[in-house]
């Protein structure tokens, strides 16, 4: 069967980078040796049924979108200061996930991100891998492996914890050089994003050239916003930073809305549909920083490809779209503000990441099953369900 074969490969793929980065065995080690909270079965296999789709349309089209860090609060913010013309107001189900990892109360973005593209549980700092380090694949890959077009685009670098858990399998989220491996062997259509740093042989510690393997593969690769608006080629990959973009507030080009724009542009193409995910990543960053400024202009970013996703996607009528957060960031609480300025008033408890849920927002065929208290791990089979796959 062609997903055990892509299982037993990407087994083969793992144990041969980890014996070549021996520094990465010690945390490995010490990480599945963590004791656990909850016990899992490491079979590989989703362990929940979910609910029926009322529905009886198919939705042929996937886009998960992830607010990195962007607990209820964080979103209320972003209600207040839209003045009440938020684009979360749009969505007719919703939801909260429950974002615990398999060996943590909060979780990183790791095991957060794995849990959501894969649908299950992992340790911390993991990333599309289970506890004993199986690969598991993620949305984008099971859904390629169907004929569909897939992309991913995020305002951070393409080999950050959320992008990696699409398509690298790796016991640590900071092992760059074989997530840049993985990702120049992915073969998704669009990547939008930062970090060309690892993708060169001088920045590397094996000397390989996954820039070099991207371009053999066909992939057209965008140095500018300008340089990809004016791609032609149906496989893209971004590198409009040597490692991580700056905040949208001081001047960070559109790059969100614009390679929204643009990875739509390509994946519409494909008869079969598409499968896409989209990280508001700086979200987490600006409440790890307690500044609520930069949070407020990152949401306001956030907003425009949001109304980019649900413009498309009323107008196509086949599209889920389901927008979630891997966790809260910050412990933030708005203890006043004023409606009608659209201020908010924002107090942080920690510089770190919360344990809270989340919130789930959904549109589209299948929307409905979305709603309740549901573990991050349900949010896939219910994707699959509503797609009428298993
Ligand atoms: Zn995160």
């Amino acid at each position: 069967m062609k997903l055990t074969k892509y299982l037993v490969s990407l087994a083969l793929i793992a144990s041969w980078q980890l014996s070549t980065d021996n520094s990465l065995n010690a945390q490995q080690s010490a990480s599945t040796s963590t004791e656990r909270f909850i016990e899992n079965d490491n079979t590989g296999q989703w362990l929940n049924d979910p609910p029926a789709v009322q529905s009886h349309k198919k939705a042929k089209n996937v886009i998960i979108i992830i607010g990195d860090g962007m607990g209820t609060a964080q979103v209320y913010a972003s209600v207040v200061a839209q003045k009440d013309a938020s684009n979360f107001l749009r969505f007719p189900y919703s939801g909260f996930s429950r974002t615990y990892s398999n060996n943590k109360y909060t979780t990183d973005s790791g095991a957060g991100g794995t849990a959501i593209v894969t649908g299950h549980k992992t340790d911390n700092y993991h990333i599309g891998v289970l506890p004993d380090n199986t690969p598991v694949p993620s949305f984008l890959t099971l859904l390629r492996e169907r004929g569909l077009s897939t992309g991913f685009v995020v305002t951070s670098s393409v080999l950050d914890a959320t992008p990696a858990s699409t398509y690298a399998h790796v016991p640590h989220r900071k092992m760059y050089d074989t997530i840049s491996l993985h990702m120049s062997q992915c073969g998704f259509d669009v990547m939008i994003g930062g970090g060309l740093s690892n993708f060169r042989p001088e920045n590397r510690k094996d000397g390989l050239a996954p820039l070099d393997t991207l371009r053999q593969r066909g992939y057209d690769i965008a140095y500018s916003l300008e340089d990809m608006k004016n791609s032609k080629s149906n496989k893209l990959v971004t590198f409009f930073c040597e490692n991580y973009y700056g905040p949208v507030a001081p001047g960070r080009d559109p790059i969100l809305a614009e390679g929204t724009k643009k990875a739509l542009e390509i994946l519409t193409k494909n008869p079969k549909g598409f499968a896409m995910m989209i990280e508001g990543s700086q979200i987490d960053w600006s409440c790890h920083n307690n500044n609520a400024e930069y949070m407020e202009a990152e949401l306001a970013d956030f907003e425009k490809m949001l109304k980019i996703v649900l413009d498309f996607a009323e107008k196509d009528g086949n599209t889920l779209v389901v927008v979630t957060a891997d966790h809260e960031t910050g412990g933030l609480v708005l203890t006043s503000g004023d409606i009608k300025k659209g201020e908010n008033e924002c107090k942080y408890i920690t510089d770190g990441h919360s344990g809270v849920m989340v919130p789930v927002f959904a549109y589209g065929p299948g929307a409905e099953t979305f709603s309740g208290i549901q573990q991050n791990t349900d949010l896939l089979p219910k994707v699959f369900r509503a797609m009428h796959l298993k």
